[in-house]
């Protein structure tokens, strides 16, 4: 039992660095979040060492009765958070639900339509070199490049000229509320499933602040580490009907043995997401991300050639577009990362630069939220960000401000 920085110093010692990271700059990756203390106690608990292949009450090994019930907590608590009728808290990430949604509603050559990854979408919903584009016919949609917005019109005339089996709704790049139930018109209207992806506004559901995709999609999947803010997993939630399929698409379909400690502290979360403080901070997520684009859109920064696509935004995050800069996407990311803020660039919707350079920034407010961030921190954090993205800036100026912002607001202290 000897502890970690005595028996492998080099492990340790990068852990520690990266808690230094964590601690010292000001994260914006819109995925990303800091999951609770008592999260990261379960995930770190002794229920890895458990073999549980199977679902609660129908196990392939014994010994199973603790983490029976942690499993079942964790299906109870997700089901009356999003208001579902059946959850497998089983996948060990998005993909890997995703994965197994997909091969639960359709089989390898089945058209699918899914929103392009250049406007936003996520691989898993049929980039070539994923597994749902090499095995998947795959149609995609768009967003309009003059609102920003999906096209809707474009999806419904795809929809009805290649009759696919499944329509995904989702995104991991998009800044506006999509249209569920219009979504779900269109899936009806050519006999398709509905599979939203609600990886990165899940927390945004529990909280009330976005519509809930549950009661239009016959499966929902999301991650758990983004707005949700749990561990690093996967869950799918859907109509009873598809529960056997899911199941077994799951487990034995493409997973061996669940991560019981991950499950354990996928249930910790989950029951913070139902609490009021969890909505209290998911309002200041919105609220800083609304903060950010308005920044971003005064005429400053407009002179400086950055623009905010679809004008604003109404979730966690906002996506800059930088065509009209002297940065690009890469140049802008390290701009950032400069001053000691951190996020990623991104593709904008038919972006003139290749995909390792593009021509954007996907901000996102999530885990400065988390950290406790208020308007007024957020007001001052955007425009940091507004001055560092001009030809000429401080950087001193800017680290110094980011620094003190950093100190009002300490993460995971006594770590
Ligand atoms: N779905 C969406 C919409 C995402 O944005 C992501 C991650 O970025 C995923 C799925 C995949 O999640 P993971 O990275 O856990 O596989």
């Amino acid at each position: 039992n000897t502890p970690l920085h005595e028996l492998d110093p080099d492990v340790a010692a990068a852990v520690d660095a990266e808690l230094h990271r964590q601690q010292s700059t000001l994260e914006m990756i819109a995925s990303e979040n800091f999951a609770p203390v008592a999260v990261m106690e379960a995930q770190g608990s002794v229920l890895t060492n458990k073999y549980a292949e199977g679902y609660p009450g129908r196990r392939y090994y014994g010994g199973c009765e603790h983490v029976d019930v942690v499993e079942q907590i964790a299906i109870d608590r997700v089901k009356d958070l999003f208001g579902a009728e059946y959850a497998n808290v089983q996948p060990h990430s998005g993909a890997s639900a995703n994965q197994a949604a997909l091969f639960a509603l359709a089989k390898p050559g089945d058209t699918i339509l899914g929103l392009d990854l250049a406007h936003g979408g996520h691989l898993t919903h049929g980039m070539r070199l994923n597994f749902s584009g090499k095995q998947f016919d795959v149609v995609a949609y768009h967003v309009d490049s003059a609102t920003g917005l999906v096209d809707m019109a474009e999806l419904e005339r795809l929809a009805k000229e290649h009759r696919p089996k499944v329509i995904i709704a989702g995104w991991s790049a998009y800044p506006r509320e999509l249209d569920f139930a219009e979504f779900r018109r269109i899936a009806d209207e050519v006999e398709a499933y509905l599979w939203v992806d609600m990886a990165h506004f899940a927390g945004l559901v529990a909280a009330g602040l976005h519509p809930n995709p549950v009661p239009y999609a016959d499966v929902v999947t999301s991650t758990t580490h983004k707005t949700l803010g749990g561990p690093r997993g996967g869950i799918i939630l859907a109509k009873k009907e598809f529960a056997k399929k899911l199941n077994s698409s799951v487990f034995p379909g493409f997973q061996g043995g669940p991560l019981e400690h991950v499950i354990a502290a996928k249930a910790v979360s989950f029951k913070v997401a139902a609490g009021e403080e969890f909505k209290e901070r998911q309002r200041r997520t919105v609220e800083g991300a609304r903060l950010l684009a308005e920044r971003l859109t005064a005429a400053d920064a407009r002179e400086a050639g950055v623009n905010v696509l679809s004008g604003g935004t109404d979730v966690h995050l906002v996506l800059v577009d930088l065509r009209e800069s002297e940065l690009d996407g890469q140049q802008a990311e390290d701009r950032l990362h400069e001053v000691g803020i951190t996020v990623n660039r991104n593709a904008v919707p038919n972006d003139p630069r290749p995909p390792m350079v593009t021509s954007g920034l996907r901000i996102g407010t999530p885990a400065l939220a988390t950290r406790g961030f208020t308007a007024e921190d957020f007001a001052e954090v955007a425009d940091v960000i507004a001055q560092a993205l001009k030809p000429a800036y401080d950087a001193e100026a800017l680290k110094a401000r980011v620094s003190a912002l950093a100190g009002k607001h300490p993460l995971y202290p006594g770590l």
